[in-house]
């Protein structure tokens, strides 16, 4: 029997509320739960609700709501990102290009300039797809989400905020309220490796890596994170510890990636094989460790 994804043209009936400050946000939050969807740029809201993938009765607009477009650095403690900042503003921050590459690199690749004119960073994170590509980038500058209810705000660091397919620790009365990227790590460089079979395909794998003083053991910073290779994305710690050892770099390279293909758990489906998932895993994470860590 073939499955057939139905498309509506025309959205399902909901209740439409376009708050102006973030105090009205929380209320209708706190009052309408998980009936209410928020609405950033709608790239994956409205696509979900029109193949009735997500039929909520209330859908909460927050792009009117000034306080949360945010996009703010500060020298020693780093980004700040509020959820209405749109990916194309962040593209064309030249502070995010220069002192957040990886980060920057992820953002210029998602889909293409009309999407990224809408799209947000927060929406990105929020929708928590496996195969979003800010999440590594974020995850190998330990980013943390601020999280916003009627009873106060929580921060929660990347790497424990994403539980499954599209799962998150958020509550039904909270919202993404801030993302916090810290200073990297001085000399860090990265850059973020997106596999696509078209201009404005999901990572088939998506591959952030950052160095820091590659050639100083006590100082080094390796880390790596993964999209589309497991329910969530993957951040892989192990790598980071496995790099403060004074050994020669091209065993410590071969050990990495032996590590990272032991925590990622590919499937199989449109986009990939899972075979050819761990195939891209293991010859460009070691290709990246090479190039960056500037081993021949
Ligand atoms: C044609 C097309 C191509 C795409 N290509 C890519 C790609 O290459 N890479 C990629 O990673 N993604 C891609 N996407 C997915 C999507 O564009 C991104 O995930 C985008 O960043 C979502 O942001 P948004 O502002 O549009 O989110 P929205 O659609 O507004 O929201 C997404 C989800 O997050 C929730 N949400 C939004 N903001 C908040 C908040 N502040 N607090 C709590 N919850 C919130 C919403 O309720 C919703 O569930 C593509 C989508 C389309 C339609």
């Amino acid at each position: 029997m073939r499955t057939v994804l139905a498309f509506r043209t025309i959205l399902p009936t909901f209740t439409y509320h376009r708050p102006s400050s973030l105090a009205e946000l929380l209320e209708l939050k706190a009052k309408l739960g998980k009936d209410a969807a928020i609405l950033a740029g709608g790239t994956d809201l409205l696509v979900d609700m029109k193949m009735g993938v997500k039929r909520p009765s209330h859908v909460i607009d927050i792009k009117g709501i000034k306080e949360l477009h945010v996009l703010e650095y500060k020298e020693g403690s780093g980004l700040i990102i509020g959820p209405t900042a749109t990916l194309r503003e962040l593209e064309t921050n030249s502070l995010l290009k220069e002192k957040y590459p990886v980060l920057w690199d992820a953002v210029r690749k998602i889909a293409d300039v009309a999407l990224r004119e809408r799209a947000t960073l927060a929406g990105n994170i929020a929708n928590a797809s496996p195969a979003a590509d800010s999440a590594p980038a974020l995850l190998v500058y330990d980013a943390k989400v601020e999280l916003t209810s009627i009873n106060g705000s929580r921060l929660v660091p990347l790497r424990e905020f994403f539980t499954g397919v599209k799962k998150t620790v958020m509550k039904e009365n909270e919202v993404i309220t801030k993302i916090i990227v810290p200073e990297p790590p001085a000399g860090a460089k990265g850059e973020y490796f997106k596999a696509v079979r078209s201009a404005e395909d999901l990572a088939l794998v998506g591959i952030a890596a950052l160095v820091a003083n590659p050639n100083n053991p006590a100082e080094r910073v390796v880390r790596l994170a993964y999209a589309s290779v497991a329910p969530t994305p993957v951040y892989v710690k192990e790598v980071e510890e496995l790099f403060k050892k004074d050994e020669p770099l091209n065993k410590l390279i071969k050990e990495a990636v032996n590590i990272v293909l032991s925590k990622v758990s590919p499937i199989s489906d449109v986009r990939a094989t899972r075979e050819y998932r761990l195939h891209l895993v293991k010859y460009v994470t070691a290709y990246l460790l090479r190039k960056l860590l500037g081993v021949k």
